[in-house]
């Protein structure tokens, strides 16, 4: 039972196409290790036992009859409590959705089924996603499964802790400024965020449509690509899908090799605020590619520097306008409905009481870039600065076929260090902001430990929008150099919990 846990998702889909494994067998293990270790980790809001056995016999009955498998038929895999799910209750870490049973899937959702991937539950976030260290979730915070005490980063950090805890091998998070990147930093799993538009979000709660971006999780590269090539694609339900065929991340995966590439470093992403271990790791990550075949380039891209300014105005002006649905007259947490206050004030009495703090910091924040008179200059001049940055990754791309960073300055820090401190919060999403601003693709591989606190340095590559599949290719090299030297982090040196 211990082993089946640890398998990978590959391995796991492999055994139940044999049959040498059922997928009842393998869903009723991963729900045994969540009930045994959740009550700590708080990485699930919701499980859904009954849903999963079924979608599991379902797989199994399939195998019987002969019908084909799909690649990924009866492996679990525990999704981001962002995602609508029909009849399974849908929070988004917020109270102003605490019970509410959606009538619908999202397009992600309806695609994991149709894939037979078994759905073990929905996992805690920072509230409408907004956060780093999923302390804003209005559930209490999941600890990081390294260290409980820690952080798991956000807002995916339950997604992330589900996996390094081995209560699934595969997960979905959303990432709007680094939200599935950073907390795979944290936790030495592996983390992706597609290019934009190449993941519906249809289903998907709204918090800043222009950046927000599903995507996959998981221990190892080729996992997080077999989960890739299930859920991309292009989907008439969302405006901004990308209707081009998805790239092939799988192939990619397999492949693996980095000789020849050109790899871009950032100059900019170095000095104060970046730990020393994590400095350490990184180079070691970009000696390893040279050892390995590839070229290292010097980039400078200034824009950079102001990426985490222009993120913080176009976010909350986004989040301004898509909460303004949360009006307690269609769904959701109802407050005053006594017949003694006003439908306005109701909403004004559920609004205050749903929201927590920093999705009302950030409300106010947008709202106040979009008024009249300030709009030129806060949301105006941030999206000229977006155009700077897609600029810089444009030049950089001439020169170079990806670029590589730590994914985040520092390694997991302890839960409520940064809480009274959203600028030092803010901070986490340096490096992986970008990517969201130009809508490149991006993905954090685990690159070892700090040497002084043992937790887990992320390595960022970011390839170009639709060359998803670079950061496969590059990605799963690097897994196997540093599996080679060091053995996994995560498959080896497991957290004990
Ligand atoms: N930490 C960033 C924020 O708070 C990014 C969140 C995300 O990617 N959803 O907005």
């Amino acid at each position: 039972m211990a082993d089946l846990i640890k398998l990978t998702a590959a391995e796991t889909a492999a055994k139940i196409a044999s049959g040498e494994l059922t997928a009842v067998e393998v869903t009723e293990a991963h729900l045994a290790r969540i009930e045994s270790v959740d009550e700590k980790v708080n990485a699930f809001l919701h499980v859904d036992r009954e849903g999963a056995l079924a979608q599991a016999r379902a797989v199994d009955e399939k195998r019987e009859r002969g019908e084909e498998l799909g690649p990924l038929a009866g492996v679990p895999l525990a999704l981001k409590d962002i995602f609508t799910t029909e009849g399974v209750p849908t929070t988004v870490g917020s109270k102003i959705l605490e019970g509410w049973i959606p009538p619908y899937d999202a397009t992600l959702t309806k695609k994991l089924k149709e894939a037979d991937v078994v759905i073990l539950g929905k996992t805690n976030m920072d509230e409408f996603a907004m956060g780093s260290s999923t302390e804003n979730s209005a559930y209490g915070p999941t600890g990081n499964p390294w260290d409980l005490t820690r952080i798991p980063g956000g807002s995916g950090g339950g997604s992330a802790a589900a996996l390094a805890a081995y209560e699934a091998p595969l997960a979905i998070g959303t990432d709007t400024g680094g939200s599935i990147r950073q907390p795979a930093a944290m936790t030495a799993t592996v983390g992706v965020k597609p290019t934009y538009g190449a993941v519906s979000r249809y289903g998907m709660v709204a918090f800043s449509s222009s950046l927000d971006q599903g995507g996959p999780c998981a221990r190892t590269v080729l996992d997080a690509a077999l989960l890739h090539a299930v859920i991309a694609g292009h989907d008439e339900l969302d405006s901004t899908s990308v209707d081009q065929p998805v790239p092939d991340v799988v192939g990619a995966a397999r492949e693996g090799q980095v000789r020849g590439l050109r790899v871009g470093v950032v100059k900019e992403f170095r000095g104060e605020g970046f730990q020393d271990g994590v400095m350490q790791r990184f180079d070691e990550s970009v000696e390893l590619l040279r050892e390995q075949g590839a070229e290292i380039v010097e980039l400078s891209c200034p824009s950079f520097e102001k990426a985490v300014s222009a993120y913080y105005l176009i976010a909350p002006s986004e989040c301004s306008s898509n909460l303004a649905r949360f009006d307690a007259l269609r769904y959701g947490l109802r407050v005053g409905d006594d017949g003694t206050h006003s439908a306005e004030e109701v909403t004004a009495l559920s609004r205050e009481e749903g929201f927590g703090p920093e999705v009302k910091r950030r409300v106010m924040l947008g709202t106040y870039a979009l008024s009249s008179g300030y709009y030129d200059a806060y949301y105006g001049s941030a999206q000229k600065v977006r155009t700077l940055i897609a600029r810089d990754f444009e030049k950089s791309f001439e020169q170079v076929d990806v670029i590589v960073s730590p994914t985040a300055p520092t390694t997991a820090f302890p839960i409520g260090e940064r809480a009274d401190d959203p600028v030092a919060m803010y901070l986490s999403d340096l490096c992986t902001i970008p990517a969201n601003l130009a809508g490149n693709a991006a993905m954090s591989i685990p690159c070892g430990l700090a040497p002084e606190d043992g937790l887990p340095v992320g390595l960022q590559i970011v390839a170009p929008a639709m060359a998803d599949d670079r950061l496969y290719r590059v990605g799963a090299a690097v897994e196997a150099a540093f599996e080679a030297r060091w053995g996994h982090p995560l498959l080896e040196e497991a957290p004990s919990l």
